[in-house]
């Protein structure tokens, strides 16, 4: 018997709740229940699906504050984040998916310029059952945002949730089976890592993951085992980046809420602040002394900023860049003296000569820490930004939106932000996802829809009648040759050449069908 998965508060280390990991009997049979359900759905009209996700959006209202205290309470965020970066954005996501689903997942055409007596286009259908394997620093956003467009796309769901956050992920089944999706159409799945890699052993038609690089590689590798596709969501270092014209009053504040929310336990926090060196000194004594004024979570407290370390292993890796940092004599402008056995740790900001060398600059923190280097010109800020194996989003800080876009646009990332930070995560309009090693295929968006779908393309002739036998059919002959060689020649690019070459095409083809009909 493997052992239970606890959900603690991680302001107390208290235990809120107890379960049992699936076994693998129980893991098998949600594939089988999932499979048999997803056979019905899939046969509902889309009117009908967007129908259920109304009845969950008015669920999410209704238990909205119930939600807020379980995320809250298992993950240590404040109540505000709850509410603003996980409860809203996902009612957003149930009003986008009735709007933009009935004509993202309509047939398409696709225009044929040679073959004018055929039909071709493209024809949404289901995936099946897909797995979608969660972290735990959105608990609620990040599963919603995924399971919400698999679901309208007909597919079945079964979850995995971190075993740090399983409550909130059981909450998620029950939300989904109280709104009268069909039962077994969503279904969560307790466990650790060892049964996220046996639920891909069980061949689901996709896995949407979403956590750190090394377990998207694992993921990655497992999936291939069955040629299961992938779409990874995974780390990052985001950048952000200040020009010498920035508003600086701005994108301080910004630069606080973009690396210390979610207690800098968000994919997308800005880890590195490249700054010019023209304003580097402004720009840094601001930004301490806004650092300065954020309040921690304390037991009880009903508002503070900075919220508790949701879990202990992110402790080690906070413990091993800071020790790292001092070693090599970076300088902590804030914070620095974290301790393994802290539950909190208060906003971290560190500079100094040769960062750029150094873990904490290179290497995802996921926590409330900041590493700040200059620069001189755009470019130089653009190469630096762009020295990461990461690449998920990156922000710039200016006043010349023009510059701001040249720039956002030699810049590797997923995303680039102008004069704004990290929010987009939950807008359900715009796509989400990163390059190099922050991983591939995209989530939210119509773009996200479309990665719950197959695009089947069907080609039909628009008429019965005639039906002819194509020309490039067997036999081959003389006859077939010129023809197809005119047909060549109707590429040229002056128009007498192509005007002769049709002319030839067709009196070629006349004789061949005349002489040689296709076999
Ligand atoms: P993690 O990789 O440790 O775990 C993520 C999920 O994978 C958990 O549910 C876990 O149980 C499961 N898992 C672990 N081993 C597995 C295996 N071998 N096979 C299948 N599943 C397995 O990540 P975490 O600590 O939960 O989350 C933090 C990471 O997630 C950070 O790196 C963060 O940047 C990343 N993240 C990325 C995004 C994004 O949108 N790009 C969003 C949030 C978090």
């Amino acid at each position: 018997m493997s052992a239970p998965i606890v959900s603690r508060d991680p302001h107390t280390g208290q235990t809120l709740k107890t379960f049992s990991p699936a076994t693998a009997q129980e893991i098998s049979d949600a594939y089988a229940r999932a499979r048999a359900a997803q056979a019905q759905w899939s046969q509902f009209s889309l009117r009908r699906r967007l129908q259920f996700v109304s009845n969950l959006s008015e669920n999410l209202l209704h238990h909205a504050d119930e939600l807020i205290q379980i995320i809250s309470s298992e993950n240590g965020k404040p109540r505000f984040e709850a509410l603003a970066n996980e409860i809203l954005p996902v009612a957003d996501t149930c009003k986008f998916l009735r709007k933009v689903a009935p004509r993202a997942l309509r047939d398409r055409e696709i225009k044929l310029s040679l073959m004018k007596h055929k039909r071709s286009y493209l024809h949404p259908q289901p995936l099946g059952v897909v797995l979608i394997i969660s972290p735990w620093n959105y608990p609620f956003l990040l599963p919603m945002g995924e399971i919400l467009p698999a679901v309208v796309a007909g597919n079945a769901v079964v979850f995995k949730p971190s075993e740090v956050t399983t409550w909130i992920g059981v909450k998620i089944q029950e939300l989904f089976d109280q709104s009268g999706f069909p039962p077994h159409l969503v279904q969560t799945v307790v466990g650790d890592g060892a049964v996220g890699s046996a639920l891909i052993d069980q061949k689901p038609a996709k896995v949407f993951f979403t956590g750190s690089v090394a377990t998207g590689r694992r993921v990655m590798m497992k999936a291939a085992e069955s040629l299961t596709p992938v779409n990874l969501e995974l780390g990052g270092k985001d950048p952000m980046i200040i020009l010498q014209d920035a508003d600086l009053d701005l994108a301080t504040s910004a630069a606080l809420w973009g690396g210390f929310s979610n207690a800098g336990q968000m994919c997308s926090s800005v880890e590195r602040i490249l700054v010019h060196d023209k304003v580097r000194e402004e720009f840094t004594g601001l930004l301490l002394e806004k650092a300065r004024t954020l309040t921690h979570s304390k037991e009880g407290a009903a508002h503070y900023e900075i919220g508790a370390i949701t879990l202990d292993r992110q402790k080690s890796i906070y413990a091993s860049q800071i020790d790292e940092a001092h070693a090599q004599g970076a300088k902590f402008l804030l914070g620095g003296d974290f301790k393994p056995a802290d539950r909190a740790m208060v906003p971290t900001l560190v500079s100094g000569d040769g960062i750029e060398s150094l873990s904490i600059y290179n290497e995802e923190t996921f926590g409330p820490v900041i590493a700040i280097t200059g620069f001189s010109t755009p470019a130089e800020a653009v190469k630096k930004a762009n020295q990461s194996h990461y690449g998920l989003n990156a922000y710039l800080y200016t006043r010349n939106l023009g510059l701001g876009e040249a720039l956002a646009k030699q810049l590797e990332a997923g995303s680039v932000l102008i004069n704004e930070v990290a929010y987009t995560a939950g807008l359900p309009e715009t796509p989400w996802g990163g390059v190099k090693e922050s991983g591939f295929g995209r989530s939210h968006s119509e773009l996200g829809l479309m990665e719950c779908v197959h695009l089947k393309h069907i080609h039909r002739p628009r008429n019965l009648f005639p039906t002819l036998k194509s020309p490039w059919w067997f036999p081959y002959s003389p006859f077939q040759y010129a023809t197809f060689r005119a047909l060549l020649r109707t590429y040229h690019q002056r128009l007498p050449d192509r005007v002769k070459a049709f002319a030839e095409t067709i009196w070629n083809a006349v004789k061949m069908l005349k002489k040689e009909p296709r076999l």
